[in-house]
């Protein structure tokens, strides 16, 4: 679950691209890898992550998100022009603070706000389907799946997601909030893996560039559970004006 911002500007190659209806017409910026850290940056580069842990939770206690079941923040490289993540298999939230760095303190608010709806999102279904289904989700992209042959199963971290169905509770799939849960499952199955995709070795770098603004464009900037983290994070800002 990445946060792209396709507004940045460290970009060595601009795509064009038009969706499959010939409709939609943009253009997504994918960044030239940046420079690592001078040996003087260093001390500030500490004080940095300290801030934006502190940003981190203080948005975690603005939507009341338990602190039990708060994912771990941490900082990695991302790749793929992505300013950071929430990785759905381990419940850990992933930002990448060199590019962070470049953004104005809105954007970094609006990112990291964007990922914690993503952590409500997979909340949602784990506690609607309960953690078997949730996990074979995860895995196989089907939550009736009967095989477990995927790699994926190893990854999930089922110690926290146990956890979120123990402190949040059920979700009934006849509420308001189970209709809801039912369209993040549906859009979980069509979300493109673009990590994945990034560190694909047998194709050629302009091949996996044009695959991959195809995917950005058509798969991921539509797909309702990046149209709901934005959504959120909108609303987030708005509140909170004063930021
Ligand atoms: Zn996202």
């Amino acid at each position: 679950m990445l946060y792209i911002d396709n507004r940045f500007n460290v970009s060595d190659k601009n795509i064009r691209t038009v969706s499959s209806s010939g409709k939609i017409k943009k253009t997504v910026s994918v960044s030239a890898p940046l420079k690592s850290l001078s040996e003087s940056g260093y001390i500030d580069n500490l004080k940095f992550k300290a801030h934006i842990k502190s940003v981190y939770d203080d948005i975690c206690n603005k939507i009341d998100l338990n602190e039990q079941i708060r994912p771990k923040l941490e900082f990695d490289t991302m790749g793929a022009g992505a300013a950071g993540g929430f990785d759905n298999l381990e419940g850990k939230i992933y930002f990448d603070d060199k590019f962070l760095k470049q953004l104005s303190d809105k954007t970094i608010v609006f990112a990291i706000r964007h990922e914690l709806q993503h952590v409500k999102q997979f909340h949602n279904m784990v506690r609607m389907l309960g953690i078997e289904k949730f996990e074979k989700l995860m895995a196989c992209k089907d939550e009736n799946c009967t095989e477990n042959k995927s790699l994926n199963f190893e990854k999930i971290n089922i110690e926290y997601y146990s956890k979120v169905e123990q402190v949040l509770g059920k979700i009934n799939k006849d509420s308001p909030e189970g209709v809801l849960t039912q369209k993040y499952i549906d859009a979980y199955k069509k979300y493109p893996d673009l990590i994945k995709l990034w560190k694909r070795t047998d194709i050629c770098m302009l091949k996996k560039i044009c695959i991959f603004a195809h995917e950005v464009i058509c798969n991921y900037k539509f797909n309702f559970l990046e149209i709901d983290a934005n959504k959120a994070a909108k609303i987030f800002l708005k509140t909170f004006k004063n930021l």
